[in-house]
C-alpha cells in the first residue's frame, strides 16, 4: 500500500485504539474539525455532567453545594485528583480554579520574590502574549520596570528556542523562570525536566504554562520537581468555551502564603467561621481565590473520565503517530506549493500539533474553511493543524490533505484576502 493512499489511511483506522472514541463527541457538521488545540469539542460525556451540574441547581438550589452527585464545595478538589495524573502529580497538587492568566497572576505573586540582586524573571520571546502580560503587570505591581526586569530569551530562528540559551540566561539575578511546555506557535516541546534541574541548581525558582500539552502529552511535574505549573482545559482537555482553568502546586511549597488571598483558599473546616484571619488550606487548595464557577468546571467532569479510561500515555502514542502520517503526506503531495514544517519533527521535541508555514498562510487559512476543514492561523505565516487523538481519524488528515493539494492546485485561496480575521 502506498502511504499516501486512502487505503493506508483506512488501514491505520482499522488499527487505531481511539476508533470508537469519536462517536463519544459531537463534530461540526461537514467539516474535517483539526482545531482541537484551540477549542476542543463537546463529548458526550461532559455534555451529561454540564446537565447533572445544571440540574443540581435546578432540584436543589443552596443545598446543591454539599448535596447531590458531585457537590459544588468540594469541586475543584475532586476536579485536581483527577486531572492530577495527567501531569505526574499527587491529588492535592492540582486544583481546578480561575483561568490560565489569572492563576499565573496567583503563582507569581506568590512566587516571585525580588531580593538583593535576584530581582529578574526570565520568560522568552515566543510565549503567549497573555502571559508576558500577567508578568510585565507582576513586576510593575512591585514597583519593578519590565524593561530591566523581564528578562525574554531570544528565539534563534523565530521558531524554537534553544534549551541551552534558557540555561545561559540563569544567572544570579534571575528569581523566577516561567516558560511554556509546548510553544503556542512552533509546537516545540521543551525539555522540562533539564530546565527544572537546571533551574534549581543555579537557586532559581521554575513553573511552566502547560496549555499547549496537557491533555496530548504526559507529565511529571512532581517526579521532575516542578516548582508550580498552570494551564487551561478548554484545548486538549475539552472543557468547552470558557473552561476553568487549572494550577499545579509542588507539595514542598504548601503553606507558602497566597499572594492573593481569597475565602476559597481557606482550610474547608475553617472557612465557614468567617473569622477576618485568613487560615489557609494545607495543599494547592489554598492559591483558589473566590467560589468556584460551577457551571464552566462542569464539563470537565465527564472529559477527565474519557482522559482515565484512555490513558494520556495512548493517547501521546497516537498523537505522535497521526501528526507524523500528516507530516509525511504534507511532503508526499504538497511539496511544490512553497509549504515548510515549521515544528520539530523529533518526537522529543514536538507537541500535539503541526506548524504549516506558507506567506499565503492566512488566505489558505480561509479557503480550508470555505471547503470543510478547520485549522487555526497564527500570525504571521503559520497554518496550525491539530489532529486530536480522540476523534480525528486518519482518513480525516487523509482528506484535509487532499483539499489542501486542491485548493493549491487550483489557487481557490486567491478569491481571499491575505489577511486574519479578528478571532484567527
Ligand atoms: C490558550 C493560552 C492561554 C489563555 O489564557 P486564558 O487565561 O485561558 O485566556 C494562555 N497561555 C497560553 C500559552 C495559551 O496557549
Amino acid at each position: 500500500m502506498k502511504p499516501n493512499s486512502i487505503a493506508y489511511a483506512e488501514h491505520l483506522d482499522q488499527q487505531d485504539p481511539f476508533h470508537s472514541y469519536k462517536e463519544e463527541f459531537y463534530l461540526p457538521k461537514n467539516s474535517l474539525y483539526l482545531d482541537g488545540n484551540s477549542l476542543g469539542l463537546m463529548s458526550k460525556r461532559a455534555e451529561t455532567t454540564l446537565t447533572v451540574l445544571a440540574n443540581s441547581w435546578k432540584e436543589l438550589g443552596i443545598d446543591g453545594w454539599m448535596d447531590g452527585q458531585y457537590s459544588w464545595f468540594t469541586l475543584s478538589e475532586k476536579l485536581g485528583e483527577m486531572c492530577a495524573p495527567l501531569v505526574g502529580a499527587k491529588a492535592n497538587e492540582v486544583m481546578i480554579t480561575a483561568s490560565t492568566t489569572t492563576n499565573l497572576h496567583q503563582l507569581v505573586a506568590t512566587f516571585y520574590k525580588p531580593e538583593g540582586k535576584r530581582t529578574k524573571i526570565l520568560a522568552d520571546e515566543l510565549n503567549f502574549p497573555s502571559d508576558i502580560y500577567a508578568l510585565q503587570s507582576q513586576l510593575k505591581l512591585k514597583g519593578l520596570d519590565p524593561k530591566d526586569h523581564l528578562i525574554q530569551v531570544k528565539s534563534r530562528d523565530g521558531r524554537m528556542i534553544e534549551e541551552q540559551d534558557i540555561i545561559d540566561a540563569m544567572t544570579d539575578e534571575v528569581a523566577l523562570v516561567i516558560l511554556p511546555t509546548v510553544l503556542y506557535r512552533s509546537g516545540q516541546l521543551l525539555d522540562i525536566e533539564k530546565l527544572t534541574s537546571e533551574a534549581h541548581k543555579r537557586g532559581i525558582l521554575i513553573g511552566f504554562d502547560g496549555c499547549h500539552s496537557v491533555g496530548a502529552i504526559p507529565h511529571h511535574f512532581h517526579q521532575w520537581d516542578v516548582d508550580f505549573a498552570y494551564w487551561c482545559t478548554y484545548k486538549y482537555l475539552n472543557s468547552g468555551p470558557g473552561g476553568v482553568g487549572a494550577m499545579y502546586v509542588n507539595e514542598k511549597h504548601f503553606g507558602k502564603i497566597p499572594g492573593l488571598a481569597g475565602w476559597f483558599g481557606s482550610n474547608k473546616e475553617k472557612q465557614f467561621d468567617m473569622e477576618h484571619t485568613f487560615v489557609p488550606a494545607d495543599n494547592a487548595g489554598a492559591y483558589q481565590i473566590g467560589t468556584p464557577h460551577v457551571l464552566s468546571t462542569a464539563p470537565l467532569i465527564g472529559s477527565l473520565e474519557m482522559f482515565a479510561d484512555a490513558s494520556i500515555q495512548a493517547i501521546r502514542e497516537k498523537s505522535l503517530k497521526i501528526t507524523h502520517y500528516l507530516m509525511e503526506l504534507i511532503e508526499l503531495e504538497l511539496s511544490e506549493y512553497g509549504f515548510q514544517i515549521g515544528n520539530p519533527t523529533d518526537d522529543n521535541r514536538r507537541g500535539g500539533h503541526v506548524a504549516l508555514e506558507h506567506p499565503e498562510a492566512a488566505r489558505i487559512c480561509k479557503s480550508l474553511k470555505e471547503n470543510g476543514v478547520i485549522p487555526d492561523y497564527r500570525n504571521p505565516n503559520i497554518i496550525r493543524l491539530a489532529p486530536v487523538a480522540f476523534y480525528t481519524t486518519y482518513v480525516d488528515v487523509w482528506m484535509a490533505v487532499q483539499i489542501l493539494k486542491k485548493i493549491m492546485q487550483e489557487k481557490l485561496y486567491e478569491k481571499f484576502e491575505n489577511k486574519r480575521e479578528v478571532i484567527a
